[in-house]
C-alpha cells in the first residue's frame, strides 16, 4: 500500500503496450479506495506520432489505431482531476476541478479495468466507452462512437462490451441515488499545499 502523500505513476495499456503515464499523488490507499490526484498542468508522457506531434482525434477511429506511434510529452491541460477508484471496480469516478479557480465542473465516469499494482504505481486499460455527470446530476455517455468503432475492430468482443456498459449502468445507479460520491462528500476536498506538482520517477515505464 502507498502513502498518502507518495507520488505514483499512474498507466494505461492497450495490449500491454503503456499509451498514457501520469504522475499522481496518493490521497488514499486502503482496502475500500484508491485515491490518486493530479493537478492542471501536470507534466505526462502520451502517445505522440512518430514526429512528435499530438495525436490526431479528430480523425475516425478505425485510422488512428492503424497509426504508428511513440510516447511523447504532453501536459494535463486545464483541470485538476481526483481519480476515486474501488479496488476491484472496473470503473473509476472523477472529480473534475478548473485548474485556475477550483470550480467544480462535472464527474467523470471512466471505463477501465481493476486497477492492477505495479512497482511504481497503478495500471489499467481503458474501456474507451465513459460517462459524464453534470454538478446537477444530470448524465450522458462519451465517445459511444468510439466505442463502437472499437466493436468493429475487434478491440471487444460483443461480450464484453455488454460487460463495459452494464458497468457504466451500475455506476449511474450510483448517480439516481445522489449515493458517494454524487452526495458531493468530495466536492470540497483540496489537495495539501504542501505537496508539489508530482513527477515521473526514471523507470516509469518499467515493469
Ligand atoms: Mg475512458
Amino acid at each position: 500500500m502507498w502513502a498518502r502523500g507518495d507520488q505514483v505513476v499512474f498507466r494505461y495499456r492497450n495490449h500491454e503496450r503503456i499509451t498514457a503515464a501520469i504522475p499522481m499523488m496518493v490521497v488514499e490507499d486502503s482496502p475500500s479506495l484508491v485515491a490518486l490526484f493530479v493537478p492542471a498542468e501536470t507534466p505526462l508522457k502520451r502517445r505522440v506520432l512518430l514526429d512528435g506531434s499530438p495525436w490526431p482525434r479528430a480523425i475516425p477511429y478505425e485510422e488512428q489505431t492503424a497509426l504508428p506511434w511513440r510516447m511523447g510529452d504532453g501536459v494535463m491541460h486545464e483541470h485538476s482531476i481526483l481519480q476515486l477508484t474501488r479496488p476491484g471496480a472496473a470503473h473509476s469516478i472523477w472529480l473534475m476541478w478548473r485548474g485556475g479557480d477550483w470550480s467544480f465542473r462535472r464527474w467523470y465516469i471512466n471505463l477501465q479495468t481493476p486497477l492492477r499494482r505495479t512497482p511504481v504505481g497503478f495500471d489499467t486499460r481503458d474501456q474507451v466507452l465513459d460517462m459524464v455527470v453534470l454538478p446537477d446530476l444530470s448524465w450522458h455517455w462519451k465517445d459511444e462512437d468510439e466505442f463502437a468503432a472499437a466493436q468493429r475492430i475487434g478491440r471487444f468482443t460483443p461480450e464484453e462490451a455488454a460487460a463495459i456498459r452494464a458497468e457504466g449502468e451500475t455506476a449511474i445507479a450510483a448517480v439516481k441515488q445522489r449515493a458517494w460520491p454524487f452526495d458531493a462528500s468530495w466536492n470540497e476536498w483540496r489537495p495539501d499545499p504542501a505537496w508539489p506538482v508530482p513527477t515521473l520517477p526514471e523507470g516509469w515505464d518499467l515493469d
